[in-house]
């Protein structure tokens, strides 16, 4: 019931065959660009407003695979093929001086490769790759940042020009993502995606971009991620009018973003009756949130899982009921995990209005969680148990 992902290992070997059936006429592939999907703990929607967040890198990973062609033109293959576009669409072929910022095309996915390209910070030679991923695909655990991220992995490799500043690799894979994809995604899935440290979570400062490592050592609870299989349509709308109700509430607030904004001040307001109450649930998720954020990493240092547990609990209620981007298959799950005992705390991950769930649950009680789940549950939900993982790499084969 809990799905067995392929290693990095397994991938690599599957993407050396997966390039000789696509390029036959080529050498094997010589250089290889490594991404990690994550896995936010706490810390949501606060990113954009400069504020805290606890993601840790997954061990599945999107991998890039391939050589350089000595051409001007970028050949690039994907092997997940569950796009409903063009035919044919999981292949793509395009010339380097055509790819400029806001060279939007077909077929979309291959948009995120193109972005990660423009936004080099060198010249780009040609080259003929395969991408391959074990993170899943729109779920919420980021496969778009894991193909950014090892797009800019796979080039650093190609031209053996290797960013030294961590930060700004993944402020560009964020600006392709902002300009080629269309999405205005905030820096965290980049940002962990990068960064990402095995055993560790990281407590990411959106402000200053400091992190701080924090470690997961306490060997008997897992993080359990339950992925509802649904995915709403209002995601990105809402996505977009959540981003504006901040900005809105830090207007009143008069604070450059909800970062500063304390609860006293955001009471103060509303009880001058200056926000309207829509306003006030954003704001007040916000900024509960980000103490939230930085109380887990602290509880986390000190070993209190028992706590960070019922920080998740706070953060999934105040994402249903404050924020309103969950929904009712998210809370399904949500309710259910916590039914259990053995299970510390139980929330929403990611954007919401569909995607997953995380669950810390001791290692014992991880059968009944799923077997409770699957008797409950409507829907078609999967089941995976991480740890946290390394950040991208960049190998010469
Ligand atoms: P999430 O990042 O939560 O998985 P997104 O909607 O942000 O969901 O990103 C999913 C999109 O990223 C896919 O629709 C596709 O365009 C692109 N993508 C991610 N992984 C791959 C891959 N292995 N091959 C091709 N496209 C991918
Ligand atoms: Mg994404």
């Amino acid at each position: 019931a809990i799905v067995k992902t392929e290693t990095t290992d397994e991938l690599i070997n599957r993407g050396f065959d997966f390039f000789t059936k696509h390029f036959p006429d080529s050498e094997k592939p010589d250089r290889l660009g490594i991404g990690p999907g994550r896995v936010n703990l706490i810390g949501e929607h606060t990113d954009y407003n400069d504020g805290f967040v606890l993601p840790m890198a997954l061990p599945m990973v999107t991998i890039m695979l391939g050589r350089a062609n000595d051409t001007d033109t970028c050949r690039v293959v994907t092997a997940c093929n569950d796009f409903q576009e063009i035919e044919n669409s999981n292949k793509t072929e395009f010339k380097i001086p055509t790819v400029k910022p806001l060279y939007v095309g077909t077929p979309k996915w291959a948009n995120y490769v193109k972005g990660v390209i423009a936004c080099f910070q060198s010249i780009v030679v040609g080259f003929d790759a395969v991408i391959l991923s074990s993170v899943p695909l729109g779920g919420g655990l980021s496969s778009s940042a894991s193909l950014e991220v090892a797009t800019y992995s796979f080039i650093e490799a190609i031209t053996g020009n290797i960013t030294i500043q961590l930060v700004h690799k993944a402020m560009v894979c964020q600006k392709a993502e902002h300009i080629f994809a269309g999405v205005p995604c905030g820096i965290m899935d980049q940002f962990i995606s990068v960064m990402g440290i095995e055993g560790h979570a990281l407590l990411i400062d959106c402000k200053s971009l400091n992190y701080d490592p924090v470690p997961l050592t306490e060997s008997n609870y897992v993080f359990l991620i339950t992925n509802s299989n649904v995915n709403h349509e209002l995601s990105s709308s809402q996505y977009q009018l959540r981003r504006y109700q901040c900005e809105e509430a830090s207007d009143l607030l008069n604070v450059p973003s909800l970062r500063s904004a304390t609860m006293d001040n955001l009471s103060k307001v509303h009880s001058n009756g200056e926000i309207n109450e829509i306003t006030y649930k954003r704001a007040r998720h916000v900024i509960t949130e980000i103490e939230r954020t930085k109380t887990a990493a602290d509880v986390l240092k000190r070993g209190d899982y028992k706590t960070f547990g019922q920080l998740m609990n706070d953060s999934h209620n105040s994402l249903r009921d404050d924020f309103e981007v969950s929904c009712p298959e998210l809370d399904q799950l949500v309710e259910l995990a916590r039914r259990v005992p053995g299970v510390l705390g139980s929330r929403m991950t990611g954007g919401g209005f569909g995607g997953c769930t995380v669950t810390l649950v001791d290692k014992t009680a991880i059968n009944s969680v799923v077997n409770v789940i699957n008797s409950e549950y409507k829907g078609n939900p999967k089941f995976y148990t991480v740890l946290p993982s390394c950040g991208a790499k960049i190998v010469k084969l």
